[in-house]
């Protein structure tokens, strides 16, 4: 077989796709020549396909570095779910599960070894990659390694000492985000053999993006919401606040206004969102009102609106929450409805973003007091983290906490989880000979063990995500009923059950540093400042923007050319009436001339010439008489005589 059907087979084998899209397609190429590759997609674009396709069809283990543990984790299990043996090694696990997972990594046959950076950096990682076979080294997010990027992360530039190690391996970058400036940052940063970005064509054409300045946005956001269907026809609505409360609220607007709208926010339990999901991707509720916490991982391509009540604070962020709208290629609607209180409150969002260096260096101790963890401990640890308590025992304003910790995070010290969803794992405690040879009590339970088996792979070897309310579904029982069966297995030591739990947690990635050795750089947080400035900036030019088409700033600003502006965005329909209007006063100068020229002596009245236009045109009329008047190719006096001027 010809690696492009191979390719085909694996994709529609593993992930039930038919073909890649069109903008993989180059990026796919370019590794498969086994090229070092920058791909430069946006968000949602599908960015992991394109590595993963071409490193199921080589041999070895395809080595990945991805930031967030909270994202990696869910990485691998998309993985293992779709039958490809894959392996995470991040902060918070146990010593022993990291050497077992290595081990597998070099012995096993994996396919995929996912690691945050911060472990690359150990001994025992660097002594145990080389004696994997490494088919590809990714470097997802990779504008993370440049220091002139937003979101820099030290721990990035431990990646290079990996690549010494691996030799000479195929090296591929994907990233949503990268000035020319980052982006040749990011090949030089990872010895790149040559240059070689594959950009995808970052337009939306089917998007009509709209930013609209108005005092009442919730009137703007009714009348909006209402006009959508008729415009565009049938398809969903995503409307995105900042606040969870306000979704609650503007969703109750909207349905008192005879629109029907739910709200969705990640505070709500995994139940209810669930459902609420749902139904919007069924099309029961069009519209949802939602956080920045809906969209991720859900396809829907029938969005025809996405509005957004709050202005985001990047154009990224923007840019990646209206894209998901218009993803069947209809024309579609991206609606940003501001005014200036808004640039107010990313300048204050600004401020709180960027405590004090002195402040955050407390903070960082005040963490390690809080949950009694001593000086040069802590390293791997992974604890149950409630931000709010924190704050009432320690007498700090939460927000500015907040960012403190979210600022320590970026360099490296911990990661913080958000309020999360820790699915329900389970595994085997006993080998499957054992299995067989126990005697389930009743005919009930064997056959809930034996759904456990022909549903989740992977269950004697390691912990497995389950879905209580899945399995529910399927024996025909009630979630309850199948968390009560979980629990008498592993009362039995049959399985280890760890019920889902919803917490925030936070992942110590180093041990805790006496006050001395607590180093904040001072460069890289005036940096980091400056950069975020330019970010709320450039939203903020974007919403007032006049002249510039829409689609063509945006585009711009991930350092693409445009050719040629949409013509449907709201600065390019005003461009047409003007356009139009223009056009109109031409014509009737023109026709006051000829008027002019054919009569005698050049000669007019005021009345005369008003009877050449239909009555809604007077307005028009009189502009085109000041106009030429101005020009000096007419004279009109006081009695309302118009002349024709002989012009030298
Ligand atoms: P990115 O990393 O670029 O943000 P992902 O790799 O997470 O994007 O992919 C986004 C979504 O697109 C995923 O749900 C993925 O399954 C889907 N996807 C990727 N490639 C294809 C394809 N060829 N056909 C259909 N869906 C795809
Ligand atoms: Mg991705």
């Amino acid at each position: 077989m010809e690696k492009k059907e191979r390719y085909l087979k694996i994709l529609k084998d593993h992930w039930g796709y038919d073909a890649f899209r069109e903008a993989q397609i180059p990026v796919i190429e370019s590794i498969s020549e086994g090229r070092d590759t920058l791909a430069l997609m946006p968000t949602g674009g599908g960015k992991s396909i394109c590595f993963q396709v071409p490193a199921m069809d080589k041999e070895g283990i395809c080595l990945v570095i991805s930031p967030l543990i909270a994202l990696m984790k869910d990485q691998v299990e998309r993985l293992v779910s779709k039958g490809i043996p894959s392996l995470a090694v991040y902060s918070g696990m146990t010593q022993r599960s990291i050497d077992i997972t290595l081990d597998n990594a070099i012995y096993g046959n994996y396919k995929f070894l996912y690691v945050s950076p911060e472990r690359l950096a150990t001994n025992l990682f660097k002594a145990r990659v080389a004696q994997m076979n490494i088919s590809y080294l990714v470097v997802d997010e990779a504008h993370c390694i440049s220091q002139w990027g937003y979101d820099f992360r030290p721990s990035y530039l431990q990646i290079a000492q990996v690549k010494e190690i691996i030799g000479k391996v195929p090296v591929i970058a994907l990233t949503a985000t990268a000035t020319k400036e980052v982006a040749d940052d990011i090949m030089e940063q990872l010895k790149f053999r040559e240059k070689n970005v594959i950009a995808t064509d970052f337009s939306r054409k089917n998007i009509g993006y709209i930013a609209k300045e108005c005092s009442d946005k919730l009137g703007s956001l009714i009348s909006v919401c209402s006009s959508y269907p008729k415009k565009l026809g049938e398809g969903s609505a995503i409307v995105y606040c900042r606040e969870r409360k306000r979704c609650t609220e503007v969703a109750e607007l909207l349905n008192n206004n005879g629109i029907r709208a739910d709200f969705y926010h990640a505070g709500l339990g995994k139940e209810q969102r669930d459902l609420k999901q749902r139904s919007w991707m069924n099309g029961e509720t069009p519209i949802i009102v939602s956080t920045n916490a809906f969209g991720m991982g859900i396809d829907n391509p029938h969005v025809r609106l996405v509005a957004h009540l709050d202005m985001p604070d990047s154009i990224e962020a923007y840019f990646q929450e209206a894209g998901r709208a218009g993803r069947d290629g209809k024309p579609s609607w991206a609606v940003l409805l501001w005014n200036s209180s808004d640039f107010q409150k990313l300048r204050k969002i600004h401020a709180i973003n960027f405590p004090p260096i002195e402040y955050m260096a407390k903070v960082y101790q005040y963490v390690f007091n809080y949950l009694k963890i001593a000086y040069g401990d802590g390293l791997n640890s992974v604890r149950k983290f409630n931000l709010s308590e924190f704050a009432r025992e320690y007498r700090l304003n939460a927000i500015s906490a907040f960012y403190a910790i979210k600022y320590l995070e970026q360099e490296g010290y911990w990661e913080v989880t958000d309020e999360m969803d820790n699915p329900s794992r389970i595994m085997f405690e006993v080998s499957r000979d054992e299995l067989y040879n126990i005697q389930m009590e009743s005919n009930i339970m064997d056959e809930f063990v034996k759904f456990l088996m022909r549903n989740y792979t992977g269950l004697f070897s390691h912990l497995v995500s389950i879905d209580e309310e899945y399995i529910a579904k399927a024996t025909m029982d009630t979630p309850q009923n199948v968390r009560a069966k979980l629990l008498m297995l592993s009362k039995k030591h049959i399985i280890r059950f760890i019920p889902q739990i919803r917490t925030p947690m936070i992942i110590f990635k180093c041990e805790r540093l006496m006050e001395n050795n607590l180093y904040i750089s001072k460069m890289r947080y005036e940096r980091r400042k400056a950069q975020m400035l330019k970010r709320i900036e450039s939203v903020m030019a974007y919403a007032s923007e006049k002249d510039v088409c829409r689609s063509r700033y945006l585009i711009n600003y991930f350092s693409q050319p445009v050719e040629e502006d949409c013509g449907v965005c709201d600065v390019c329909l005003a461009k047409r009436v003007i356009m139009r209007d223009k056009q109109r006063l031409l014509q009737t100068e023109q026709a006051i001339l000829s008027h002019l020229r054919s009569a005698k002596e050049g000669l007019s009245t005021f009345l005369e010439i008003k009877k050449l236009s239909a009555p809604a045109d007077d307005e028009v009329y009189v502009t085109a008489l000041r106009e030429l008047a101005d020009k000096e190719q007419i004279s009109i006096n006081r009695s309302g005589e118009v002349k024709l001027l002989k012009r030298e």
